[in-house]
């Protein structure tokens, strides 16, 4: 078994450690939590969004649990939400619940879409879906019900700077579970477009637009620019950065060891037949129908 401790990010547990130490960030929480949303986030997804399980569109909800188990979280629920545009989420702190759009699985193969559910995956495993939740609401408005309050600025700005490095973790977690590959495919499909578009991509230099984006955002000014568009509603890093990101800890001593771990604790965990990732529980492969025991 693997833990956060052994994939996350540097500037994610930095700017984690900085969100904790604000004077008045626990307050801020507790008031958040007090409102109760939660239970009406969760009413709102069970009501319009699609509840997979082995019955409810079984061959989407068959990724799940075999990366459940290779990571050794419990299983959490699994909804499908219509909407072109390729998006997933995880939501709940006591309960957390993953939703993928149906532009998403539209938009990635099956083991791209593996390495996201993966991704979400590891927001449970690094426990950031408190936090996260707390950033969504502040994204859909939450303040102009004023329960805030003004004072709290700082701290809204500095959960939404967290946001996007701790998404820089759990790519990570796409990266195990896949490979850099995928994952970094994934994210180049969400940036440009489906399969069919970007089939034939060049990675490496995409990848180098994070160098030249480096440029800009040094130069002053764009800085400044760019804290007014993190403001407002920037919650995830710039995909190119994301993909260097991801592929220079591909080549780190870090994911060598995460990769051989887990291959000694798990070769049985593909399908001989399909290569698809099998949970240890399943006696067929439900991708193929292979028999596995
Ligand atoms: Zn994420
Ligand atoms: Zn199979």
């Amino acid at each position: 078994m693997i833990t956060a401790a052994d994939f996350i990010h540097p500037e994610d547990a930095a700017a984690m450690a900085q969100l904790e130490n604000i004077t008045g960030f626990p307050t801020f929480v507790k008031k958040i939590l007090e409102l109760g949303l939660e239970k009406m986030q969760y009413g709102i997804n069970m009501a319009s969004a699609i509840r997979l399980s082995p019955k409810q569109l079984p061959k989407l909800y068959n990724r799940l649990p075999p990366i459940c188990e290779k990571l050794g979280i419990k299983e959490p629920e699994f909804y499908l939400k219509m909407d072109p545009q390729p998006n997933a989420w995880t939501f709940g702190d006591t309960k957390p619940y993953i939703t993928i759009t149906s532009g998403l699985v539209e938009t990635l193969t099956e083991r791209e879409l593996d390495s996201v559910i993966a991704h979400e995956c590891g927001h449970i495993m690094c426990h950031h879906v408190l936090y996260h939740s707390i950033a969504q609401y502040i994204l859909q408005g939450i303040d102009s019900l004023g329960v805030l309050g003004v004072g709290t600025i700082p701290i809204q700005y500095a959960i939404l700077y967290w946001y996007r490095k701790s998404e820089l973790s759990c790519d990570r977690v796409g990266c195990i579970i896949t490979d850099p590959e995928t994952a970094s495919y994934a994210e180049a499909r969400l940036a440009g477009g489906p399969a069919s578009i970007t089939k034939d991509i060049n990675l490496e230099e995409w990848a180098k637009q994070a160098d030249t984006y480096e440029e800009i955002r040094t130069d002053g000014l764009w800085n400044k620019a760019l804290q007014v568009y993190a403001i407002a509603n920037q919650t995830h890093p710039f995909s190119a950065v994301r993909v260097r990101e991801v592929l220079k800890w591909s080549k780190t001593e870090q994911y060598r060891k995460i990769m051989e771990h887990l291959r000694a604790g798990s070769s049985s965990s593909r399908c001989r037949e399909c290569g698809n990732f099998v949970s240890d529980s399943w006696e067929y492969c439900r991708h193929c129908g292979t028999k596995l025991k």
